[in-house]
């Protein structure tokens, strides 16, 4: 059997990145295939009949080519495209810090349902959602599990004494709480983990989005747990993410 030239598949943009005098890269992040690279042809042209269908964070069906060194996008469907997310600069920093961090925990060709599901499902109702910081802080722990970097809140990272409800505070570089006998020997910072932010962050872990955002969580310890899993991100990462500062900007 011949091999395939052409082959179908569904994802979000992710972003795109321009190439040549028209052209742009794409990364479009699918259930099946993990994130694909795939070049748009001409769609910096007024006349390209792709360039209304591949703008970052829209759902698309494509058709791809498979290419020598760089596989060519030669058609494109819109099957959703979160115009309300647009529409709304709070809502698009949003939205965007969700696509990097959905990007920067995912690996071309390896398919990663889980993720693209955290996702869709995330920017679906983000369209709906007034106060989208829950949501955040939602998608930030469950992209961290997702990722293999589940942060420990319920053991001490370090010596696995059991921890009672209290303050503690977690260390980014062991990825957990740490009790206050270990919080003493560390010589790695660490930030403070109320029992108010240990308590949300759990919930968001075992509990699905819709529940995690009906819950009322008082603004400062959103601030704080906030603050705990970008932190965490960030050193997972070994970088900053582009999009944070829009949205820091953005949310005043
Ligand atoms: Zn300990």
């Amino acid at each position: 059997m011949a091999a395939r030239k052409t082959y179908k598949t569904r994802g979000i943009v992710l972003r795109h990145t321009p190439i040549g005098e028209a052209d742009r890269v794409l990364t479009i992040f699918t259930p099946e295939l993990g994130k694909v690279r795939a070049a748009a042809r001409g769609v910096r042209r007024i006349t390209s009949k792709l360039a209304g269908h591949l703008e970052p964070l829209t759902y698309v069906s494509v058709s791809i080519s498979r290419g020598r060194t760089l596989d060519v996008i030669s058609d494109a469907q819109i099957v959703r495209s979160f115009v309300r997310l647009r529409e709304d600069l709070s809502r698009m920093s949003s939205a965007s810090y969700l696509a990097e961090l959905a990007d920067a925990f995912s690996t071309e060709r390896e398919p990663n349902p889980e993720m693209f599901q955290l996702l869709i499902g995330c920017l679906e109702a983000l369209e709906s959602t007034a106060e989208p910081t829950r949501l955040l802080r939602w998608f930030e722990v469950r992209t961290l599990d997702t990722a293999g970097f589940r942060p420990e809140l319920y053991e001490c990272i370090e010596c696995r004494l059991r921890l009672e409800p209290g303050d503690y505070v977690y260390s980014s570089a062991r990825g957990g709480a740490l009790c206050h006998q270990c919080k003493t020997l560390s010589v790695d910072p660490v930030l403070p983990l109320s029992l108010g932010a240990n308590k949300a962050l759990r919930y968001y872990l075992r509990r699905t989005l819709a529940d995690s955002l009906d819950l009322e969580v008082p603004a400062p310890i959103l601030m704080e747990a906030g603050r705990l899993t970008r932190a965490y991100i960030r050193y997972v990462l070994e970088r900053d993410l582009k999009s944070i500062d829009l949205m820091d900007i953005v949310a005043g």
